[in-house]
């Protein structure tokens, strides 16, 4: 395929996304360690949460060997957000509390587990998790269990947790757009046949 890409969204030009690609500020930061095999997927999520935030950085790889430095940023308590025995749900900053440096695997469940046990520094990091209830309106990809969220998805939800009342909507205008273009493109017909509940 010789279509030409976007250079920032990644989408082909004719279907740029960055025109909705807001520019939000908040008081957490996020870096995303997205897995190899996700750059290219057509529903790159991550990179959409990414661009969309000031306070975002996202990293391409499966061993991170500057990860001490990326985790160690002053004013910042890094987390993991996966889940675990002892992960936390997240609950809004109190006035004085450091932010947090909010650490996102991007992968399949199993490339994300893999990306943890490359990186010790990574399995190590406390870690939190989303309040139960999530609903995805990602409706494309065979999520992996009940409430599974896309990236994006998950972004906003945890960033509404810590940043209460403010909204961080804007963020999946994109996603949205993303979703109904594919969706338009694959014809609603086939969709509901190969995605019925
Ligand atoms: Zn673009």
């Amino acid at each position: 395929m010789s279509r030409i890409q976007c250079p920032r969204c990644l989408r082909p030009q004719t279907h740029c996304l960055c025109p909705l690609i807001p520019s939000l500020d908040s008081r957490t930061r996020v870096l995303l360690l997205q897995h190899p095999s996700e750059v290219n997927h057509a529903l790159n999520t991550a990179r959409l949460a990414a661009l969309g935030l000031n306070r975002a950085e996202l990293i391409v790889g499966e061993v991170f060997e500057d990860l001490s430095a990326l985790l160690n940023q002053p004013g910042y308590r890094a987390r993991l957000l996966f889940p675990g025995e002892d992960a936390q749900p997240m609950q809004a900053y109190a006035d004085s509390e450091e932010p947090l440096l909010l650490v996102v695997p991007d992968g399949t469940w199993r490339k994300a587990r893999k990306m943890l046990h490359l990186n010790p520094l990574l399995a190590a990091l406390p870690r939190v998790t989303l309040a139960e209830g999530g609903v995805s309106r990602y409706r494309l990809r065979k999520a992996p269990g009940p409430g599974a969220l896309s990236t994006v998805e998950a972004i906003v939800q945890a960033l509404e947790a810590l940043e209460a009342p403010t909204t961080f909507a804007p963020l999946l205008k994109p996603f949205e757009a993303l979703i109904e273009g594919q969706i338009a493109a694959m014809g609603e017909e086939v969709y509901r046949k190969n995605h019925k509940q």
